[in-house]
């Protein structure tokens, strides 16, 4: 995978053999230990805390999925530390049971208003307190599963599912806004455009897999050419852009002379055949810093021209242009 990809959403699965955790926010010794107790006997991994604040103290340097806190305590109560845990937007979502002493209705309404999920009425029932436990564990999981699809969805929406390198529309999407950053802070950009050659004889003479073979070695083999801040988009067929972030078009000019070196070298190896492949290379960009007003689609362009007088000059070469303002 290139390195800049997106990296699945915060690890918020709590692995299949692992107990659930549980924080039990309980200013009252007593009542903590039994809570704890009957939660340890039902399987819970549970951690204390003596007050809100404590328990969100906790929350900001641990992953919890099940909170069960009590209403009433001090220096942070329980309707506060729902405020406070729904207030942090984590990166998943906590199940969140107060206990309460109290049953009235707007009370309940209250604590509900505060991101409460659910509430329990003192004193605790056992059977009640882990039906209720098994219900918000149920909702983790399926939040999960929603945050993990969302997830996948994205990646495949930026991801060229055959070659594993960025898609065109994440190229045009993302180039625009690291370019204008580039500009706004005065650092140099530039990027490369690169064909390989004669790659219409792969297909015909090898065939439409031993072709797709090619580009999936083809993109690897520049991957291994680059930076881990540089990243790489299909831009076409059998071309591909390098987008590289931070790097002067001298210094970009060596990186597709390496790329184009490495990709010669050697032939690449489809099924049991040694395939030599070359590629025509166009790289643009600025000597310094990226001057305010730049266009991405200039940037391409002139790349591409680049491309066009590599192939005129004979392929198997890079060709290099600055960018206009
Ligand atoms: P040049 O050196 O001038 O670039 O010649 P070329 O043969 O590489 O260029 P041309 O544009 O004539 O051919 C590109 C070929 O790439 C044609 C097209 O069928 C093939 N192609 C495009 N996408 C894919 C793909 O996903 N898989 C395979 N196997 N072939 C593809
Ligand atoms: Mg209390
Ligand atoms: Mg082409
Ligand atoms: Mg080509």
């Amino acid at each position: 995978m290139n390195p800049s990809l997106p990296q699945p959403a915060h690890d918020i699965a709590p692995a299949a053999a692992t107990k659930w955790r549980v924080l039990l926010a309980d200013d009252e010794p007593v009542q903590r230990m039994l809570t704890g107790r009957l939660l340890t006997r039902a399987g819970f991994e549970v951690v204390m805390a003596e007050d809100g604040q404590q328990a969100l103290q906790l929350m900001q340097k641990e992953t919890f999925f099940l909170l069960l806190t009590d209403w009433e305590m001090p220096n942070l109560d329980g309707v506060g530390l729902c405020r406070a845990v729904r207030a942090m937007k984590l990166p998943y979502y906590t199940y969140t049971i107060l206990l309460t002493s109290r049953d009235s209705v707007e009370h309940v309404v209250m604590g509900l208003q505060a991101g409460a999920d659910d509430y329990l009425t003192k004193p605790i029932m056992e059977p009640e307190l882990l039906a209720r436990l098994n219900t918000g564990k149920r909702l983790v999981e399926l939040e999960r599963s929603l945050r993990d699809a969302m997830e996948e969805n994205r990646r495949l929406s930026i991801i060229d599912a055959l070659t594993g390198v960025f898609n065109r529309r994440y190229l045009m999407d993302q180039l625009s806004k690291e370019l204008e950053r580039s500009a706004r802070y005065h650092h140099p950009f530039s990027l490369m455009l690169c064909d390989i050659d004669h790659f219409k004889r792969i297909n015909d003479n090898y065939g439409h897999q031993a072709g797709d073979e090619t580009l999936v070695q083809f993109a690897q083999i520049l991957r291994g050419c680059l930076r881990e801040t540089d990243w790489i988009a299909r831009y076409g067929g059998e071309e591909f852009v390098i987008v590289l972030p931070e790097t002067t078009l001298a210094s970009a000019a060596q990186v597709a002379e390496r790329c184009r070196a490495t990709l010669a070298k050697e032939p690449l190896k489809i099924a049991t055949q040694a395939l030599p492949i070359t590629a025509s290379f166009g790289v643009s960009g600025w000597p310094d810093s990226v001057p305010l007003d730049s266009s991405a689609a200039k940037l391409i362009a002139i790349a591409d021209a680049g491309v066009y007088a590599s192939k005129e000059g004979g392929r198997n070469r890079v060709t290099i242009q600055q960018a206009l303002e």
